[in-house]
C-alpha cells in the first residue's frame, strides 16, 4: 500500500484530542481517516484506531472484480463513491437498448469482507469502551457506512446511559436516527469547534 507519511500536519481538533488524550480524558479516537495525521501526535497516536486500516484498495460492494487502488489522500473523496467499472458496462448496456443493472459503490476491503469496525478495535478494548464511555464526540462524518453508523449509536446510548455527553461536530446535520441520541449538534467545521473548547 502507499505510505502514510503525509505532508499535512495535525488539525488543530487533533491537537484537541492530543490534550485530552494526554489527562486520561480520551478512552479511545476511533477514526475513519487513513491519512494517519494521529502519526506526529504520540500522546493522540497511542489511543488511535483506524476503522478503515491503512488500505489503499477499493472494492465494489456490487462486483468485487471491480477493485480499485487509490492513493491515501484521494480514499474520503472515493470511499462509497460510484464504481467507475459499474458505470462504464452499465452504460454500454443501456447504449445497447438492455436494462439497467445500477451502479455499486466502492467500499474498503475490511468492511465489505464483514470484519466491522468491531473486530477491528477488538473485543478487549470494546468491553471497555463500553463499561467507561460517558462523552462520545462524533466529528468530520456523516456515517453514511453502516457499521461505524451503528457502533457510533451503540456508544451514544452507552453513554446516555451514564448520564453522559454526546456531541456532534459537522458541517451537515447528523443522520435522522441521531436525533434522539445527541445533546449538542455543532454544525462546523471541526476546525472551528477545537478553537472554541479550547479558548
Ligand atoms: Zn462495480
Amino acid at each position: 500500500m502507499g505510505t502514510c507519511a503525509s505532508q499535512a500536519d495535525p488539525t488543530k481538533f487533533h491537537h484537541l484530542l492530543n490534550c485530552f488524550a494526554g489527562t486520561d480524558r480520551l478512552l479511545c479516537n476511533l477514526t475513519q481517516n487513513i491519512d494517519c495525521l494521529e502519526d506526529k501526535l504520540p500522546l493522540l497516536s497511542s489511543k488511535t484506531v483506524q476503522l478503515h486500516g491503512r488500505l489503499d484498495t477499493l472494492v465494489c460492494q456490487r462486483r468485487s472484480s471491480h477493485a480499485f487502488q487509490v492513493a491515501p489522500e484521494d480514499f474520503q473523496a472515493r470511499i462509497m463513491s460510484p464504481c467507475p467499472d459499474c458505470e462504464t458496462v452499465d452504460k454500454e448496456r443501456v447504449q445497447m437498448g438492455k436494462r439497467s443493472h445500477g451502479v455499486g459503490v466502492l467500499q474498503s476491503k475490511i468492511l465489505l469482507y464483514g470484519a466491522g469496525p468491531e473486530s477491528v478495535i477488538g473485543d478487549k478494548l470494546l468491553d471497555e469502551l463500553f463499561q467507561k464511555v460517558d462523552a462520545v464526540i462524533i466529528a468530520g462524518t456523516r456515517l453514511q457506512i453502516k457499521s461505524p453508523n451503528r457502533l457510533a449509536a451503540e456508544l451514544c446510548r452507552a453513554a446516555k446511559w451514564r448520564n453522559g455527553l454526546t456531541v456532534w461536530v459537522n458541517k451537515e446535520r447528523p443522520p435522522r436516527e441521531f436525533e434522539s441520541l445527541l445533546d449538542y449538534v455543532a454544525l462546523g467545521d471541526c476546525d472551528e469547534f477545537a478553537s472554541l473548547i479550547a479558548a
